[in-house]
């Protein structure tokens, strides 16, 4: 067929609607989408006849019409935000969402959505109730505070917290602990944001209890300690502990929050892992208040906790803003279940996956490693070298920063010359073919390679259902 004849012989949106290899389409789409779809791939299709054009029927100008829209629809309508594997070796990354939930926080979580929920009613007296009060006595039975909080997130409790005690005053902290935390999270400023004055002491590397004192005035309402999260001061270096600030905050009649960043619940050395202050140390420390991540080393739901004296958990409480900053039921569902699993310590590394993974040793590590890459390897082309080798893993958001877990990796790695430059695109293609799988992959680039860290790959045979789009995805790209 000429050009003129193939475009003539091209179906027309309605006949394509009336087909019933469409029914399907409509049910799953709806006829807006498809229609529109529809007028998408005739354009392309125009295109390529214009561009080249071969021989063909009517019929397979349709089939192939079909199919596209069919293809496209599909991609289109697949969920934006799903799930993926971290391979990177960053446990909790942020950028991939941060911890994975206890089962029995995933049960809570559905078992609350479904429908109406006690969320804000007290079944005793069947009056209005507190958000909060179905996660306050864990918090309190964990970390010994008088009452509890909890906001989206840590920045936001760092934030309702400051606003709340400090609003038009001064709030002391050391030069030392004015922290930058990824995504603009900066001390000086959340406390403008905050409507607070910032009041540094002291220098980068060294503050003592003197800058404190000499920095209290009529203006001052709050002492701050800020948990330096991912740096660590070493060398000549000087800070003034907390339970040191807080008999100098108790004597001036201040109080004395303290951000805790990634906080723990528990004593993290029992994990074989760096020590880290618990919540609970730093109530007994002295701290009126503290802050912290739901989703950090806690190993549960994105929120801020905060907790400590009774009388300044209600001023932060009847705060307007933090109507703004409220945990949804769902939220609180998966916190409130994984509080309880911390009421039981010696099951923790089995119950909360973060701790799991971040205390798995390197000889199990590599065992999953090795059986990735028995695996991976018959899909693996020519092109393609695998092989299992040592990495470091990091734990991540901040937490524990300067230390590493050493963990095994499956590498690969372009077999061609060293010194190619095109090796570099290789492994780049390689990366982005993992990142499309329909689960994807994500893992890291290192030294020309690919490098999937095996620390969070809990069972290698969920790899088993992507192994086909894996082969497939490998043998196309490279
Ligand atoms: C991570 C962190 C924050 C922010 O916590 P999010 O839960 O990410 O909002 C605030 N302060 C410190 C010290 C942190 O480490």
């Amino acid at each position: 067929m000429n050009q003129q004849d193939l475009f003539r012989a091209l179906p027309s949106i309605d006949q394509v609607l009336k087909d019933d290899r469409t029914t399907p389409l409509l049910t799953d789409y709806g006829r807006e989408s498809v229609a529109l779809e529809l007028k998408e791939q005739l354009g392309l299709l125009r295109r390529q006849i214009k561009e080249n054009s071969q021989t063909t029927t009517r019929q397979q100008l349709t089939d192939r019409l079909f199919t596209a829209t069919s293809d496209a629809l599909a991609d289109r309508f697949q969920p934006s935000l799903k799930q993926v594997h971290n391979l990177t070796g960053v446990i909790l990354h942020t950028n991939l969402g941060r911890a994975p939930y206890p089962q029995n926080a995933i049960d809570a979580m559905v078992a609350v959505s479904r429908g109406a929920s006690n969320l804000e009613f007290d079944l005793r007296t069947g009056k209005r109730g507190r958000r909060d009060a179905h996660v306050e006595q864990w918090i309190c039975h964990l970390t010994g505070a008088e009452a509890a909080t909890t906001v989206n997130n840590n920045a936001a409790a760092v934030l309702l917290v400051l606003n709340t005690l400090a609003e038009k005053k001064q709030v002391i902290v050391s030069r030392g602990e004015l922290i930058e935390i990824g995504g603009s999270f900066r001390i000086p400023a959340i406390m403008k944001k905050a409507s607070c004055k910032l009041r540094e002491v002291g220098t980068t590397n060294r503050t003592h209890l003197s800058d404190y004192e000499a920095a209290i005035g009529k203006k001052t309402a709050a002492l701050m300690k800020v948990h330096t999260s991912n740096y660590e001061i070493n060398g000549f270096s000087h800070s003034v502990s907390a339970s040191q600030l807080a008999t100098l905050a108790e004597s001036s009649q201040l109080p004395l929050i303290d951000d805790l960043g990634s906080g723990s619940l528990v004593d993290l050395t029992r994990f074989g892992l760096p020590p880290e202050r618990t919540a609970a140390e730093a109530i007994a420390e002295g701290v009126d208040i503290i802050t912290f991540s739901g989703d950090k080393l806690l190993g549960g739901p994105q929120c801020g906790i905060i907790a400590g004296r009774a009388d300044l958990i209600k001023r932060i409480d009847r705060n307007p803003i933090k109507r703004a900053m409220r945990l949804d039921k769902v939220t609180l569902a998966a916190l409130e279940a994984v509080l309880k699993l911390y009421t039981r310590p010696e099951q923790l590394q089995q119950q909360v996956p973060t701790l799991a993974m971040l205390s798995r040793q390197p000889d199990e590590i590599k065992i999953t490693a090795e059986r990735l890459a028995t695996l991976m390897r018959p899909l693996m082309p020519a092109s393609l070298e695998l092989s299992v080798q040592p990495c470091e893993s990091q734990i991540g958001s901040g937490a524990l920063p300067t230390k590493t877990l050493p963990s095994f990796a499956v590498t690969i790695r372009p077999t061609v010359d060293q010194s190619d430059p095109a090796r570099i695109n290789r492994v780049e293609a390689l990366a982005a073919a993992f990142r499309k799988l329909p689960v994807p992959i994500i893992g890291r680039i290192h030294d020309a390679a690919m490098w999937l860290d095996c620390r969070a790959l809990t069972d290698p045979d969920h790899f088993r259902q992507i192994l086909p789009s894996l082969k497939d995805a490998l043998t196309r790209r490279l």
